[in-house]
């Protein structure tokens, strides 16, 4: 089973992956984490150079960056877990692709779409948990955590409610592979929903 989470900077993507990982690999199934940009050699490099802000990247070059290395990702990592019955739990994967590059940054959603369809070779996540927040809380919670921001949180005014949108909007045009959650209730519910979503449809 390949699952995703999708969602804003802030969000508590990391967090639900971790709570996610923990719960099921405790009930006994064998979990694969992973990241993107990441999640291999190559992805990790690529993700160095993609979020340093010192780097100005062109925004069809961003976007083949990003699917190459989500394509080592696949090679490397998800593909041999899936391979050995694992259920992978990834931060971030197409989605993430179409929500910054396209609807943020501009580069048409076909192109977007099939530069990814060659990356992946079409394998497509089971199921895509959105973490939908206000950007307002989003920003706060980012501000927050204090860190550096990296070259993509730099982003104009309206970047990241685009990048909101989209996420929404993938979730609407695929409905059977995605569940939208308010990732403004504590973070033990959305744990909750996650979970009870994966028993229910995928029996896990
Ligand atoms: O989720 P995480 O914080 O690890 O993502 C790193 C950065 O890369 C984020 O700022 C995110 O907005 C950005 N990103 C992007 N395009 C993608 C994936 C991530 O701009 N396809």
């Amino acid at each position: 089973l390949f699952v995703v989470l999708e969602g804003a900077d802030g969000s508590g993507k990391s967090t639900q992956v971790t709570a996610v990982a923990a719960a099921l690999s405790a009930a006994g199934r064998e979990i694969l984490v992973t990241r993107e940009p990441g999640g291999s050699d190559v992805a990790e490099t690529l993700r160095t150079l993609v979020l340093d802000p010192a780097t100005d990247i062109d925004d069809m070059t961003e976007t083949l960056i990003f699917a190459a290395a989500r394509s080592d990702h696949i090679a490397k990592t998800i593909a041999p877990a899936l391979a050995g019955g694992k259920i992978v739990i990834s931060d971030r994967f197409v989605g993430s692709s179409i929500a910054y590059q396209s609807a943020g940054r501009g580069v048409s959603e076909e192109a977007v779409a099939d530069i990814n369809r060659y990356a992946t070779g079409g394998m497509t996540p089971d199921v895509t948990v959105v973490l939908d927040l206000d950007e307002a809380v989003a920003g706060t919670r980012r501000d927050d955590r204090g860190q550096l921001v990296d070259r993509m949180e730099s982003a104009p005014d309206g970047f990241q409610d685009a990048v909101r949108a989209s996420f929404l909007h993938q979730a609407e045009a695929a409905p059977q592979r995605h569940l939208v959650l308010d990732a403004a209730q504590p973070s033990e519910t959305i744990t909750a929903q996650i979970l009870t979503h994966l028993k229910t449809q995928h029996g896990v």
